[in-house]
């Protein structure tokens, strides 16, 4: 029967690219994921999401069925030129690999890699040319499937550490942001420039991609020794100073959480409910001392703790935006436990009301909020964090169907 049903899918499939280069007179781009056995899972979709399909196309169709994700692009460009162009992104991308895109001429003929001097292409798993694999059935699916899963896992790390990382940067070098470091301020702090949070950012990246790894495999508590790993690296680069620690949190929960609902299907705010759901109990039961665990005794108030286990709605509704209007929303409704920490709620209240009143984005009163903080000490370093976890959000959504 699912044979049957990938044979119709299939033909279905040839009539549309028929129809596609007839009506455009132009060449075609059909582009699929090379996986063995059934395609609709969250790896071929995801590889799919992963590769950059942002060409220039004149006309475009995503088709989902039987046979999984395949998208068909009419291009305008010469049709050996476009294929020799598919082919350095089937050799030369990290998961090119997995890709099979062919490419059809303005008459409907398929172009080969070895009408254009190219050799075929070789197996994934033994060098050898792939197609005589696949027909003596040299390798088991299972193999076959082993290896791209690692090939995969591989590449997202790598892939989602680098987004992270951007993120934090994107956050840092906003401008304006008062009594927080940006490239040409230090704001209200005396132990932290510009470029000790590059430092920071930097000390980072490998942490993360541990983290991306060890969600497809770990419990939450072996992860969360991941991010407290971090922290020392971080605080190694930075010579002592907590430049991160609520970033590495807050990105974190959102890494193992957004791999875990990948690999099972299940909604992303929804997994961070329940993974999180008794964060704010540990924090009360551990023996030692904190910043959180003393806010959060004298004023009941969690934090970026009890952001987690809500979903963190504090991100997930403030993804629309500038990001300097997206930071002033956060604190004008973010209960920041690091002002908290420093000064007492009149003081986290004033900045709420003073962030409500920064809304209009009017350039001059802002500046003149940052020189206050500045002097008075007040950094919502919460917040930033936020925004970063923010600004990750916007770019790891992409990789959801
Ligand atoms: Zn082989």
């Amino acid at each position: 029967m699912r044979c049957l049903m990938i044979l119709e899918a299939r033909e279905k499939r040839f009539n549309l690219q028929k129809e596609l280069v007839s009506e455009f007179n132009m060449p075609l781009v059909v582009f699929r994921i090379n996986y063995p056995g059934s395609k609709n899972n969250y790896i071929v979709n995801t590889i799919y999401n992963l590769i950059d399909l942002d060409w220039d196309f004149e006309h475009k169709v995503e088709i989902n069925d039987k046979e999984g994700l395949v998208l068909l692009g009419i291009v305008d460009l010469d049709s050996s030129e476009l294929k020799k162009r598919m082919i350095n992104i089937e050799e030369n991308h990290p998961l090119g690999r997995l890709l099979d895109i062919d490419v059809y001429d303005e008459s409907f003929k398929q172009l080969s890699r070895t009408d254009l001097g190219y050799s075929q292409r070789k197996c994934l798993i033994c060098d050898d040319i792939a197609h005589y694999c696949i027909r003596s059935e040299k390798h088991s699916l299972y193999e076959v499937q082993q290896r791209i899963y690692h090939m995969f896992v591989e590449y997202l790390s790598s892939y989602i550490s680098d987004i992270a990382c951007e993120s934090l940067h994107e956050e840092l070098n906003l401008l304006n942001k008062p009594g927080l470091v940006t490239p040409n301020s230090n704001g209200a702090h005396k132990d932290m420039d510009y470029m000790l949070m590059l430092k920071s950012i930097a000390s980072l990246r490998d942490g993360f991609r541990k983290i991306v790894k060890g969600s497809f495999t770990l419990d939450l508590s072996e992860c969360k020794q991941i991010g407290k790993s971090m922290e020392e690296e971080m605080f190694k680069a930075t010579n002592g100073v907590n430049t991160h620690k609520g970033g590495i949190f807050i990105i974190g929960a959102l890494i193992i959480s957004f791999v875990k609902s990948l690999k099972n299907s299940i909604d992303w705010q929804d997994n961070i409910r329940y993974l999180f759901k008794d964060i704010s109990k540990e924090l009360l039961e551990r023996k030692y001392h904190s910043h959180g665990k003393d806010v959060y005794l004298k004023y009941g108030i969690t934090g970026v703790r009890g952001e987690a286990e809500k979903g963190f709605p504090l991100i997930f509704k403030n993804l629309e935006g500038d990001n300097l209007k997206v930071l002033f929303r956060i604190m004008s409704d973010c209960d920041d436990t690091t002002i908290l920490y420093r000064h007492n709620l009149d003081v986290l209240e004033k900045v709420k009301y003073d962030a409500s009143d920064m809304l209009d984005l009017d350039i001059s009163k802002i500046k003149k909020l940052d020189k206050e903080y500045s002097l008075k000490g007040i950094s919502p370093g919460g917040s930033a964090d936020l925004l970063g976890g923010v600004i990750f959000v916007r770019r790891l959504i992409s990789l959801l169907n």
